[in-house]
């Protein structure tokens, strides 16, 4: 079972904040000296990541992208206390931990970001030692299948044995590439048409009914 971490698990930043972090990434980049380095659009875009990978377009693998994504991390990490846990998905985690499947977190997040709001739940235990983040290699990032694959491969799972959940095209299409099958979290109209859109063809607006299937209720 491999978990997206933002979403499935959890609602990392509230939509204000996810701003909020952004904006700290391009003041950072203001005060290097580096303003110009961004357009105006991407200098206004809400998703910090979006930040990240324009800098990283223009100088990949730099120390500056080192830097700005560790910026992130932190962002992140502050964010773990005030997480709102997705309904359902502590039970969920427990129930599929407990009949014996193997889980694996694949994020676009720092593996730290994942790792310290799993052990604040009491989830951590269900996923050591496999939870896949982000790393300097922003290519890596998802859609590219990279920490699907890293988790397959220490479980020594077979892909098509796997099945992914997440809420973005871009774990759908992660899940595609490395040729496991995705179920689709939307907790959303907007989300679920994002995914529909991309092509998933099964998706929950809720994690209840895959609780329930897990404990043999469906
Ligand atoms: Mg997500």
């Amino acid at each position: 079972m491999l978990f997206d971490f933002d979403g499935p698990i959890c609602r990392l930043f509230a939509g204000h904040l996810a701003e909020d972090v952004a904006k700290d990434l391009v003041e950072w980049l203001a005060r290097q000296g580096l303003k110009g380095l961004l357009t105006e659009a991407e200098r206004k875009h809400p998703d910090p990541m979006a930040v990240l990978h324009a800098v990283n377009l223009r100088h990949p693998g730099s120390d500056l992208v080192t830097e700005l994504e560790e910026r992130l991390t932190q962002q992140e990490l502050k964010a773990v206390d005030s997480a709102m846990p997705t309904a359902f998905a502590d039970p969920v985690i427990r129930t599929w931990s407990a009949v014996g499947a193997r889980l694996a977190i694949a994020t676009n997040n720092s593996a730290r970001t994942a790792t310290g709001y799993l052990a604040q739940r009491g989830l951590a235990g269900c996923f050591t030692p496999h939870v896949y983040g982000r790393t300097q290699d922003l290519e890596h990032l998802k859609p590219h299948p990279h920490c699907l694959n890293q988790a397959l491969n220490a479980m020594g799972a077979a892909p098509s044995a796997a099945l992914m959940i997440g809420d973005a095209p871009s774990d759908l299409y992660a899940a595609q590439r490395a040729g496991v099958p995705f179920l689709g979290y939307a907790r959303n109209g907007d989300k679920e048409q994002e995914l529909r859109k991309a092509g998933a063809k099964d998706v929950v607006g809720s994690l209840e009914p895959v609780l329930r299937v897990l404990r043999g209720q469906a």
